[in-house]
Parts: structure tokens; sequence; C-alpha cells
């Protein structure tokens, strides 16, 4: 097939007037491989009409180098020119963030990942996590063919078998249910999974006669969506302007980390703190930002922050109504509610002293664009939604919804939904995988979700597991939940594969992409489309006439150029291939839509005190696992480069770790590389003791990411998985998984390992070089 390349800027000659808007925009830019900022893309966008964003940014970008070129998928691998690289557009998919990056293609292998520069989401960036796609496409421990069970469920003793057996198998077990009407029975339990790929999802079950469609992930901002849907009626993720804002107060959010969308987030922050507004280089600068951290431990936001606050687990909600009390000085509708939150007695739960409380509430007041973002820890308790809300009310106080510098909820995607309408909690989950083993001949198909790594250490699932007659895994690696199916399907990693994206929480506007293969599939693979519409073909024949595609291109396809006839009149294309090119080239696709937003809010607001499991006396420490830089959830154990890269906060690398005060350390008498046993109401497990200021000395923290039991070579029995030892708490609102509610004793064990790390001597010896200022609230001691 023949198509046009999109060349660089050089060759595609003078700007003219039938130069697409981008182009000549592009091309008046001084630096031209400069990134475009979100309000470059709003500005592109917002002309009118609906355009194609970035093909002539991403042209411009690359003209410096003559041989190179961006180009579509749709230019077949006999194109490729040896020693010649080639550059594709597509999406990142190891977060829900939907960053758009660009992949770089020799001889069709693909050499490097970096940002895609015109997409508003990640403007050239990419965390490292997006870096390490590579790995996931050349993992040796890949799936590369269809396996069946052999022994007992949980064992990993499998077979290799044929696609045609192992669909067949499948298709002839769905084939029989839905023609004796007993289709519900199915389920389909994915990860996150928004576009297109939903909807064909939705329409496979539908047509089986099932509802019972669910997606889980630990890292799912339920709390959030439930909080925003409580205060301001849109179960939404909004797009947080950080860029824009003058004064950031963040309740545990680990912007700077994995929280949401890290790329977009450390983007706008760097604007935040250059005092520049968003994706200006030049002109005078205003007040850099000042930024305020609350959490027990300190994250990678905590340590860039001006103020770091430590605050007791779980007391962020009544932090938030202390200050919101003093902003909004006894008036006012919420007067009555905010009324007992005075200074004093919110120093009394929070433990943050009564002059710090005032004093953050006097900046966030005085401030031009002061904004308030709560999540990690602060969500992570059985009172999450109260305390999110909470922090909203400072933002409804402040007046900042749909203002600059504040919270901007998005419109509607373009296609798909947003990321809550199918994503259940952790009491979802179980109650879901428990009512299909209840059912006869039931069947659960699971697809990018590894439930028993993220889940605690009950057995709920697992026995739930064991009762389903067949379970079926769709994934590109045998992980924790994959050893409990009876046939596992080898999925295309997103580098092999089509799909597309609205991310979210997005910028405010409609933005969409196309993920597209970069490279031929390694293996004998499928994409998660290709495998459900195979399985329809070999069913009867209304299954075969309702799903009538020859693959997942082909309905993606069809989407977008329904997507396409809606818009024809405003779009600048002259026809349907012009415009899927196009997409494809740039890589993100954006219109000019936005949601219309009111500064109202509809919650009632009330501090909930949390509830740990386990007493102070025999389990004094609360405990606080953390999203790790490296692994995210534990997705990222499994790449290497990964494992070596060290920990921003610690410099280690490979191992777990559990984070002390130095007052805790002094107590039990340990030190850096002790082992500790910790045990918890759940469980125990042991890890080495590493010894910070940066935490409270009523608590412990440890990375999330290590301690699989089966996620490949690089991943399986390396450290230990906080989570194993987490009690079943629950967010009283919503049943999410409330994974910062189990407190925890620690036991010296008298073993001691050396860390690997890049690092030093973290620590001052007792000679007191960054003790805590006079009137700060960060507490403890060195301990030497
Ligand atoms: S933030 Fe998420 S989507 Fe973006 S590059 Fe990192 S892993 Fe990929």
């Amino acid at each position: 097939m023949r198509n046009v390349k999109w060349k660089t800027a050089a060759i595609a000659g003078p700007v003219t007037n039938s130069t697409p808007l981008v182009l000549k925009t592009m091309a008046r830019k001084k630096n031209p491989g400069s990134k475009l900022s979100r309000r470059e893309f709003l500005a592109l966008v917002g002309t009118g009409t609906s355009v194609m964003a970035g093909a002539g940014f991403l042209t411009a970008k690359f003209s410096r180098r003559p041989v190179e070129q961006l180009i579509p998928y749709v230019v077949p691998p006999e194109d490729y020119i040896p020693g010649v690289a080639a550059y594709y557009n597509t999406v990142c998919n190891l977060c829900p963030a939907g960053c758009g990056i660009t992949v770089r293609i020799r001889e069709g292998r693909a050499k490097k990942i970096e940002g895609n520069p015109a997409h508003p989401v990640s403007q050239g960036g990419t965390c490292a996590l997006g870096q390490s796609g590579l790995q996931v496409l050349y993992n040796p421990d890949r799936l590369q063919t269809p396996v069946t069970r052999r022994g007992e469920r949980g064992t990993g003793d499998f077979h290799t078998v044929g696609w045609n057996s192992a669909l067949t198998t499948v298709a002839s077990h769905l084939d029989k249910l839905r023609l004796a009407n007993r289709g519900a029975g199915v389920g389909l339990l994915t990860g996150d999974i928004r576009g297109h790929l939903d909807d064909l999802l939705i329409q496979f079950l539908g047509l089986m006669g099932s509802g019972r469609y669910l997606q889980y992930a630990f890292t799912n901002p339920t709390n959030l969506y439930s909080a925003n849907a409580a205060s301001f009626d849109t179960a939404q993720l909004p797009y947080y302007d950080i860029a824009n804002s003058d004064f950031l107060l963040s309740f545990g959010a680990d912007f700077l980390g994995m929280w949401v969308s890290p790329v977009s987030y450390s983007r706008a922050y760097g604007d935040f703190r250059q005092g520049r507004r968003e994706g200006e280089d030049k002109g005078p600068r205003r007040q850099r930002g000042q930024l305020v951290q609350i959490e027990p431990r300190m994250s990678l936001t905590g340590a860039n922050a001006d103020i770091w606050v430590p605050a007791v687990p779980g007391t962020e909600g009544a932090l938030a109504l202390g200050i919101a009390h003093i902003i909004a000085g006894g008036a006012g509708r919420f007067a009555a509610a905010l009324a007992e939150f005075d200074p004093p007695r919110v120093a009394e739960i929070s433990g943050v002293e009564a002059s710090t409380i005032e004093r953050l509430a006097r900046s966030f007041g005085d401030a031009k664009a002061p904004l308030a973002i709560g999540g990690g820890g602060a969500a992570a308790g059985t009172n999450g939604v109260p305390n999110l809300v909470a922090i909203n009310l400072l933002n409804h106080l402040a007046g900042n919804i749909g203002r600059e510098g504040g919270v901007v909820f998005n419109p509607k995607p373009a296609f798909g939904r947003t990321g809550m309408q199918r994503h259940g909690s952790y009491l979802d989950l179980l109650a879901f995988v428990e009512e299909i083993a209840d059912v006869d001949d039931g069947v659960l198909i699971i697809a990018g979700t590894n439930p028993l790594y993220d889940f605690p250490g009950d057995e709920r699932l697992v026995r739930a597991l064991q009762r389903i007659p067949l379970v079926v895994g769709l994934s590109s690696f045998m992980d924790e939940t994959m050893q409990y199916a009876d046939i596992v399907l080898p999925v295309n990693s997103y580098l092999e594969g089509w799909g597309d994206d609205a991310p979210e929480p997005g910028v405010g506007m409609r933005v969409a992409s196309i993920s597209q293969p970069v490279v031929a599939p390694l293996y004998d693979t499928m994409d998660v489309g290709d495998v459900f519409i195979r399985l329809a073909q070999r069913m009867d024949r209304d299954m075969q006439r309702a799903m009538p595609w020859p693959d997942f291109h082909a309905y993606l396809r069809n989407a977008w150029r329904r997507m396409y006839d809606k818009r024809r009149d405003k779009l600048d294309y002259v026809d349907f291939d012009a415009f899927w090119t196009a997409v494809l080239e740039a890589g993100v696709w954006g219109e000019t839509r936005r949601a219309s937003q009111r500064n109202e809010f509809h919650a009632q607001v009330d501090y909930e005190p949390p509830v740990h499991a386990g007493n102070d006396v025999d389990y004094p420490w609360y405990f606080q696992p953390f999203v790790s830089q490296g692994f995210f959830d534990g997705r990222g154990a499994n790449l290497p480069w990964q494992q070596e890269l060290p920990d921003p906060m610690t410099s280690i690398v490979y191992g777990s770790w559990i984070e002390l005060n130095p007052r805790t350390a002094n107590e039990l008498g340990v030190d850096e590389g002790d082992i500790l046993e910790v045990s918890s109401p759940a469980g125990s497990l042991r890890a080495p003791v590493w010894i910070t200021q940066g935490i409270r000395p009523d608590t412990v923290a440890m990375p999330i990411g290590q301690g699989h039991t089966s996620f490949g070579r690089y991943a399986t029995g390396r450290g230990a998985n906080p989570l194993s030892i987490l009690s079943a708490q629950v967010d009283s609102r919503t049943g999410a998984f409330a994974w910062g509610a189990t407190r925890v004793n620690l036991t010296p064990t008298g073993e001691r390992i050396r860390f690997v790390k890049t690092g030093g001597w973290s620590r001052t010896l007792d000679r007191q070089i960054l003790g805590p200022r006079s009137g700060e609230t960060q507490e403890g001691g060195d301990h030497g």
C-alpha cells in the first residue's frame, strides 16, 4: 500500500494558503523544535474549527535531521530504508495518563521512546516508566504462544497450544452458553480500558446477553471521582491548572511522582516554578509559585516543596476544613459546618501546629490563584472521600472551578467513557468474581489487570477464582493472576497493536489519540480486540454477523470514520483517508469543545476520623505503602531498567525497604540495612530499614511494586509486597481499597543487608547539619 509520507518542513516546501493551520503556525515560530504547550494546543484548536494539531510541528521539529521521516503505519515494512530512522507517533499505555509518544524505528526495530511534542498531555516528555516501554516489547519473559493449564490452578503448570485450538475451545464454550441463554454468566474483568476497544468489549458482552463487565486497577482514583461527583456533580478527573497557579496546596498528591498524570503535571510544575504563564518562554516573570505538601511521609513532590507538613495519616480532611474555617472567617454558607474546625482543635487531630495551619490559610487566602489538590495517602484511608470533599471545598471557596490556575473539567470525551464509568472498587471486584463463581458454567475473561498482586492478603478472591469453571486470561506476561487461568492468550504489547484513547484528566478540552503499531508483532500474539473478533467468528451466525470486521484495525477505522463523518463539514481534509493518515502522523487530535463550569458546591462537609486496622498497642505504627516512581502499582517491576532505576528519594535499586524516622530507629535500636519483621493484623513480611527525617515518628512507609511471586525473571522473588500485609479496609463511601488504613508492629530480626544504592551515606551522624528550623512542624532527631 502506498501512502504519502509526511516529510520534513524543508521537503514540504514554503508555507502557502493551503498549508494546514498548524504547519503555518509552527513555521512562524522562531524555535520550531520546542514543545507545543497545552496553551498553544488550545489556541490552535480554538480557532473555530476542529483541526489536526501537531503534524506540522513534528515536521518542523525533525527538519533538523535530514534523513528522518515521520510516518503513519499505513506505510508497509518494505518501505523501510536500511540505516534511515523513521518515527511513529502512538500512545503510551503503561499508566492511565495517556501520554503521546514518538518511537524511533530503524530497520523495523523500535530503538527509542520519547514524548510526542505535539501531544498536549506529554508535550515531548515521558516518565521513566514510559521510557522503559521498549523492555515491555523485547522482554524475554513475554508469552509467545497460547497456553493451557495442565496442573493445579496457581501452580504455573501450563503447556503450549496453537491459536486455533485455544480460540476454538473458548468460543465453543461461549457459544454453548449463548445458545442456551446462559451467556449472562460470562464476565469480563479488565484494567484501564478507554476508547473504542471498550465499545467493542461492551458489544461482545451484550451479544452474549451479559452485562458483567468491570474494570479494576489498584491505582484508579475511585475516591477522587466520587468526591468530585459529590462536590461538583461531575464524576470526572478535572485538569488541575498547576502551571497558572501561584500557591499550590497538595494534600498527599505526589504529582511529580506517579499521581494521575505525572508527565503533564511535571511540565506544569516547571512553569509554576519559573513564574511564567504556561507555554511562555519570555516576557516578564510573575512571582514563582509556592508549593506546600501535606503528607506523613515525604514523597518526591514533598521533597520539592517549599514547606513539607507531616500530618497524621488520614487527617488531611480536618486540616483542609481548618484552613477553610479561617478563610471563610465565620461567614457564608459553610459557617456552621466549619465552626468547630478552629486551629487548636485541628492541630490536635492532625498533629500540625495551629500556627502552621493559620499560616497556610493566610497564604492560600492571599494568593491570586491558589489551588488545592488531594490524592495519595489523603485518599487512601477509610475516609478518603470526605477528605477529598473537604479539599474540594477549598477550591470552591477560592472560586477555582473553570478558572485559569484552578480546576478545569473536561467535556464529555469524543468517544468512549470517562475512567470511572466501568471501574469498580475493591468490594465491587470481590462481589463481581464471587457472583461469577456462583453461576453454573461461569466464565471469567481477565485482560490487563493483576488483582492477585494488588489485592490485600485475604483469600476470598483466590477462593472465588478457584470455583469458576473457566478462567481465560489475555496477557503479555504470566503474572500472579494469570497463574489462576485455564487458558492464557498472549496479546500484543502496546507498541505492536492498534487502539485509541481519550486521555483523562486531559487538558480541559477534547483530545484523542490513535495508538498504532510501530513494529510488527515479535511473536505469535494478537490485539485484545482481535481476540474478541476471532472468538465471535467462531461462534454462531448471529455473532458472526454482528461482529463482521476482519480485524480490530478495521473496527477502529470504521469508528473513526463515523467520527469524521459527523464533523466532515468542519474538517479540512479531502476525505477520511487523509484525516486518518494525518491523525496517525500527528499522534493527536483535538476539538474546541469545552465543558460548561460553574463554581457550585453540592456536598455536605464534615470530618470523618480514619479507622485503622490494628490497635495502637499491638501495632504502634501507621503503615503507609506508596506508589513507587519505578514500578507504579507493580506493573513496572519486570522491566530491568526500572529495577536499575535509583529511587529518587533513597537511591536504592533492586530491593524493598521500610522507611523509619530516626527516633523510631533509636527506639528499636536498628540502623540502616537492619532487617525488620513488619507485622499487621493481616500478615507479616521482612524488609530492611531505611532511616529518613522525611517521615513522622509514628509512621513507617514502604514502596509498592516489588515482591512479585510470578512476573518473569526480573520481578519474581525480589523484595516484598507491602500490599500483602494490608487488612481489607475500605473507604466508607465507595468501597475502594483503603491501602493507608493498617497499623503495624516492627520487630528487629538481628539480620542485616547492605543496600544496593547509588547515593552515599545519607545522614548527618548527629552533626545537626540539616536540622529542622525553629517553628517548623518537622519532627524527630537524627540517628547516627
Ligand atoms: S505518565 Fe504514564 S502514560 Fe505517561 S509516559 Fe509515564 S507511564 Fe506512560
